[in-house]
């Protein structure tokens, strides 16, 4: 009786994966027949332009040398306390000294 039950949810569960996956495949099928029409209302995140940085990443993310906040601007993490700035590529911050120094820029720098 139990095992019957638990042999049960399996198979739905697996029924359930199955599903998930044709409805995915009939997704990216349709992704190409309707390219830029998007009437389904179901944006994609990521949607092959540009991802951005979460709040919440954004939030614990620090400069690596003062270890002060960072502030998201166009495609660089800037840290307005050395005016070091930190490039995101493809939505992953680098955050290294290096690159760091890279692109400082002093006049960003607020006292
Ligand atoms: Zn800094």
């Amino acid at each position: 009786m139990k095992i019957g039950r638990i042999v049960g949810l399996g198979l739905l569960a697996g029924l359930g994966v199955v599903a998930v996956r044709v409805v995915k495949q009939y997704r990216e099928d349709s992704a190409f027949d309707l390219a830029p029409v998007s009437a389904t209302g179901s944006t994609p995140a990521v949607s092959g332009g540009k991802r951005t940085i979460s709040p919440e990443l954004l939030e614990i993310l620090a400069c690596p040398v003062d270890k002060q906040p960072v502030k998201l601007e166009d495609d660089f993490l800037v840290c307005h306390t050395c005016g070091r700035k930190y490039p995101v590529e493809d939505g992953i911050p680098i955050m290294l000294i290096e690159e760091g120094d890279k692109h400082r820029d002093e006049s960003l720098i607020q006292q």
